[in-house]
């Protein structure tokens, strides 16, 4: 058996120690005879895998008291949707075009009430994040929108936007649990666990209590209503029991690893190494507007669409797979999620010093 550096956007890496603990308990869970996968999610021992995964997130992100966990299915993009549906009260709402998720997003609550773009960074190809110091929000405005890190595009919001007070909704699907947040800033957190957490197909979202509430705007379906899952404690239905689980691990490895501010610092170590090359290098290049760039996505080309094309190829040798940059923007990519070992960084960039070396005149 052999592992390699996955520098895949998502599904991606996952801490190896998660992974060994769930294969020692996939036929056998703490004596139950079962693994979770086979078990009731109404069973106790779920309903502990349950309260643990909540209770672990709350502590390592702080979450304040008046704020909800729950955890959904559908994958981050039916929050797109469910966002309005669950906030719009004046059918209104100002969205930051980022990348193609907060456009995305934006485009789906085009179809429940009237937006408005407050700032885009469309004209570079989203290789930065605008000025959000002094937006023209609307007084009427629901809820203020951002992607808060642009996977596809490398970019991630140092700063949060001034909302003038309407809450902030952030899909933070690639930086969750990268580094420490002040969740009270935020009216709703939302995040895809592929990138950084568990196994597809799960989205877990914080909301400040006073956003969650019976809308009448709209016929919304049961289960796209958030107090749905709030008020039966995600279990309205039967979870990703499985994603959760894993989840759960996770939550209680970043602990171990000494919580959020631990993490920030390996991530920031990580990207460094990176982007330091990068800066020096003659044949790779990051076309990030370096203030906004994300320390989970990494983007850089040689701008030779063949050479990159060799690049991605060659890197396989080395154990280095998952390398190729998005279709939309090309070049490569490498995502560097908290499961990344500082190794794989360096050996993605021994490589890239080699590749340097031979195909640089
Ligand atoms: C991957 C991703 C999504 C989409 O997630 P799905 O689970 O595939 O719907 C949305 N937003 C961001 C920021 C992402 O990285």
């Amino acid at each position: 058996m052999k592992r390699v550096f996955n520098f895949s956007a998502g599904p991606a890496v996952l801490p190896e120690e998660v992974l060994k603990e769930a294969s020692e308990e996939m036929l056998d869970y703490q004596g139950s005879g079962m693994s979770v996968m086979e078990m009731s999610h109404r069973s106790k021992y779920f309903e502990n895998i349950l309260n643990d995964a909540i209770a672990d997130l709350r502590d390592v992100m702080n979450i304040p008291d008046n704020y909800k966990v729950i955890f959904v299915q559908g994958g981050a993009s039916l929050q797109f949707a469910a966002v309005p549906m669950n906030l719009m009260k004046n059918k209104k709402a100002d969205y930051i075009l980022t990348g193609q998720f907060s456009t995305k997003a934006y485009k789906e609550a085009c179809m429940f009430g009237d937006i408005k773009v407050l700032a885009s960074s469309k004209d570079k190809n989203f290789t930065y994040i605008p000025d959000c110091s002094d937006l023209d929000v609307r007084d009427d405005a629901d809820y203020v929108y951002i992607c808060e890190n642009n996977t596809i595009y490398g970019t991630k919001f140092k700063e949060l936007p001034n909302t003038k007070g309407k809450p902030l909704v952030s899909d933070q699907s690639s930086c969750f649990l990268s580094e420490p947040v002040d969740v009270s800033k935020y009216g709703v957190i939302y995040a895809g666990v592929q990138k950084n957490v568990g196994p597809a197909g799960l989205v877990i979202l914080i909301i400040r209590e006073d956003l969650i509430s019976d809308n009448f705007q709209f016929i919304t379906p049961t289960m796209l209503k958030w107090k749905t899952q709030v008020d039966n404690n995600s279990l309205y239905n039967t979870p990703n029991s499985y994603a959760i689980y894993i989840c759960g691990k996770v939550f209680k490895w970043i602990k171990k690893m000494g919580g959020l501010e631990q993490m920030k610092k390996r991530n920031l170590e990580k990207a460094k190494i990176l982007y330091d090359y990068l800066d020096n290098s003659k044949l790779f290049k990051c076309n990030v507007c370096k203030k906004d760039r994300s320390m989970m996505n990494v983007c850089f080309t040689t701008n030779n669409e063949e050479l990159d094309a060799l690049f991605v190829n060659e890197a396989k040798n080395y154990d280095i797979v998952n390398i190729k940059g998005h279709r939309s923007v090309g070049g490569m990519r490498a995502s560097i999620y908290n499961a990344m070992p500082i190794d794989g960084v360096k050996r993605l960039v021994e490589f890239m010093e080699k590749f340097e070396r031979e195909h640089n005149l």
